[in-house]
């Protein structure tokens, strides 16, 4: 198995190639074709197992392909949400390099730092944001973050987030997601209580486990 089995585009396979990568993990060989075809995703996998490409690589494809179709203005069209700063920067620095062909822009926003940097990115237009939750509902309230034309929503490691204490927050910004939407859902375990937040977000779920 290669990135080009996957029917990945050109743009983002040199970027992978660039990166090293000539093997999928099991969870994007898994998850990628899945995504591509617009399914709900219910993923069951730890950091390390290459869960970040594994959601990110399809994202960007998806939306480059509908890149132009909607001139001006960039809105948000995926938001990936993920518990600390740490796993923000990492998955903003992977967009990055998957993404770096795709002409695709994206930020990410976390707190503990002063606003200015995220909120003037944020004023320049992104489609992608990266975030974690308590800064993202922070900025939604001062009205720098939109997300009517939402197309592709990530709640990334989903029992940390709960551990965390992060679950009215992760509540109040599905509240605000428009109801048409694709939604890849992450979680290193499926305890009741995660599968019932699951079950609020995701249709007709695919399931990955690995
Ligand atoms: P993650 O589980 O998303 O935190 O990824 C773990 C690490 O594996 C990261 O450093 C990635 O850059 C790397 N990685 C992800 N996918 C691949 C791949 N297909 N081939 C080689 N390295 C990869």
């Amino acid at each position: 198995m290669t990135f080009e089995n996957l029917n990945l585009i050109e743009p983002i396979l040199k970027a992978l190639k660039t990166e090293g990568y000539t093997t999928p993990t099991p969870i994007q060989a898994k998850s990628i074709p899945l995504i591509l075809q617009k399914r709900d995703l219910l993923g069951c996998a730890q950091t390390g197992t290459g869960k970040t490409a594994a959601f990110s690589i399809p994202i960007l494809q998806l939306l480059h392909e509908k890149q132009g179709s909607d001139k001006g203005q960039r809105k948000i069209k995926a938001l990936i949400l993920t518990p600390t700063r740490e796993l923000a920067l990492q998955i903003a620095d992977s967009i990055e390099a998957y993404g770096k062909h795709t002409g695709l822009k994206h930020t990410v926003i976390f707190g503990g730092v002063p606003q200015k940097k995220q909120t003037d990115a944020l004023r320049a237009g992104v489609d992608i944001l990266v975030a974690t939750p308590g800064r993202l509902l922070d900025l939604m309230a001062q009205k720098y973050v939109h997300l009517q034309h939402l197309e592709l929503f990530v709640l990334d490691e989903a029992d940390r987030m709960l551990d965390m204490g992060f679950v009215n927050d992760v509540k109040k910004v599905l509240k605000v997601l428009p109801e048409k939407k694709q939604s890849l859902f992450f979680s290193a375990t499926m305890a009741p209580e995660i599968m019932k937040l699951a079950d609020t977000i995701l249709v007709d779920p695919a399931k990955v486990e690995v």
